[in-house]
């Protein structure tokens, strides 16, 4: 805790190199530091390793946004990943498209070329009355370590959060604004602009614009605004009033390396008859692109390089080997931890084992932002439940104590959940995870919170060093049935 470098690693991962999209230099950046300080304290193989075809690379290099007309007002707003840019400075109309449902859309088709496109939205403000910053009360992990294994997913803000964007996901590439983009784009429109209510307070929630696979079209751009902004703009639009917007956006796309990868590195194990056998812990690199990924996921990643480094540094002789994993493609399907799991230890669609499913005792995760770890999620299996219950215990009185059988989801775990292996995460306090930083341009390192990430690498550190000192592996659940489906995680 007194000489923990956490800060240091998350100002290399956030600050120094910039946003991790997938496939991306910024991502590139901090997988070779990544790699260049594992090697330096002495970790085995730490290298790049791919997992399978991604597609495009994308990065933002200029992003200008205002409003020139009837007054001359800055914009507070990100383009979405994969947009094409907007071919040097443009001045333009805003044109305000009321449609309720795809029929009322016709009635602008052809009439789009060369303007600014803006969906009527009446979605009202949302004053807040929550702090932004919350940390678990006690009675929320009382009842969290009550859960009975029918409530899965209890207090599992992650999952839920996951499957809203999910559905939402199916939801939008029906609705209106998706329709109105490829309408848009076939007119010859300059942009289209992109409002949410959760966007505001200058911070703007921002992910995809589109398909990044290399036969995917190019993506018309869309400009993700705050809701006061973007109302501003409606409300001027409605009565009548013209509004002009200048805009320069400028991106580039990569196609020389099309595959993805993930950082992987190694203290070996010295145990005649364990050293073959595997802990691994580990965290998604990559991040989407509004701020720097600070609590999605560059302080995952920070706490497991921590981890490790603070395991190296005691020189503890581990008798299974640890592994290092630090995943891309998460933001966009799990895709690092997917691809590694499937060459490594098994194909869940088939449920064909490698040899070295065998020798996995278990992998621990943390991808839930910056907050202190306050316990573990069983992931539903009971089995482990005194184990974890003996290996918090130090940390009690720091405020970790609490095992439920619930499951948390939407990240890497899973990948190893899906093919029978103990994958795991930690309950972590939320912080302002939901309603500020994550896949936010306000997702940077000053939102990171310095005594809970040193004390979070301790706990990881405590966790993996007993996966691999103690006797047994990890117990595990039954084996899961082959399933095509994925379990749709
Ligand atoms: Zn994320």
């Amino acid at each position: 805790m007194n000489s923990s470098k956490v800060m240091d690693i998350a100002f290399h991962l956030t600050d120094v190199s910039g946003p991790r999209l997938t496939v991306s230099p910024g991502f590139t950046r901090a997988a070779n530091y990544a790699i260049q300080q594992l090697k330096s304290w002495g970790l085995s193989s730490a290298a790049l390793d791919p997992w399978g075809d991604f597609g495009k690379g994308w990065e933002l290099q200029r992003s200008y946004i205002a409003m020139s007309a009837p007054y001359y007002k800055p914009l507070i707003g990100v383009p979405k990943a994969w947009s094409a840019g907007t071919a040097g400075l443009q001045s333009a109309d805003v044109m305000l498209v009321s449609a309720k449902d795809s029929a009322a859309l016709e009635a602008y088709k052809g009439k789009l070329a060369g303007k600014i496109i803006s969906l009527e939205r009446t979605d009202p403000y949302m004053q807040s009355f929550q702090p932004d910053a919350q940390r678990y009360i006690d009675d929320s992990l009382i009842s969290m370590a009550n859960a009975k294994p029918s409530e899965r997913g209890l207090r599992d803000t992650a999952a839920l959060r996951r499957r809203r964007e999910q559905f939402a996901g199916q939801r939008a590439a029906l609705a209106l604004p998706a329709l109105l983009k490829t309408m848009a784009k076939n007119d010859g429109a300059i942009a289209v602009l992109s409002g949410s209510a959760r966007s505001h307070d200058g911070t703007v929630f921002v992910q995809g614009g589109g398909g990044y696979k290399t036969t995917d079209p190019e993506n018309l751009l869309d400009f993700a605004l705050t809701i006061e902004d973007y109302m501003t703009i409606v409300r001027m639009l409605k009565t009548g009033i013209q509004v002009k917007l200048e805009m320069d956006v400028k991106t580039k796309f990569t196609t020389d390396d099309t595959k993805g990868y993930n950082v992987i590195a190694e203290i070996k194990g010295t145990d005649k008859k364990l050293k073959d056998e595997v802990v691994m812990l580990g965290g998604h690199l990559d991040s989407w692109h509004g701020g720097t990924g600070a609590t999605d996921n560059a302080a995952g990643c920070a706490i497991m390089i921590e981890a490790v480094r603070l395991l190296q540094t005691l020189g503890i002789k581990p008798r299974r080997t640890i592994r290092i994993a630090l995943w891309s493609g998460e933001e966009e399907g799990l895709f690092g931890s997917k691809g590694y799991v499937k060459k490594t230890f098994g194909d869940p669609a088939t449920m064909v084992l490698l040899p070295a499913h065998e020798k996995f005792s278990s992998y621990f995760n943390v991808n839930n932002g910056t907050g202190k770890i306050r316990g573990i999620y069983l992931q539903g299996n009971e089995a482990a439940r005194n184990i974890f219950t003996s290996w918090v215990q130090p940390f009690n009185d720091s405020g970790a104590r609490t095992i439920t059988i619930a499951n948390t989801g939407g990240t890497d775990h899973q990948s190893f959940d899906a093919v029978g292996l103990p994958g795991f995460q930690f309950i972590q306090d939320p912080i302002e995870y939901s309603i500020r930083t994550h896949h936010s341009n306000m997702d940077t390192y000053d939102h990171l919170v310095e005594a809970d990430l040193k004390f979070n690498a301790a706990i990881v550190a405590a966790f993996v060093y007993n996966a691999a000192m103690s006797d047994e592996k990890v117990p595990r659940k039954e084996l899961p049935k082959p399933d095509t489906g994925q379990r749709g995680f």
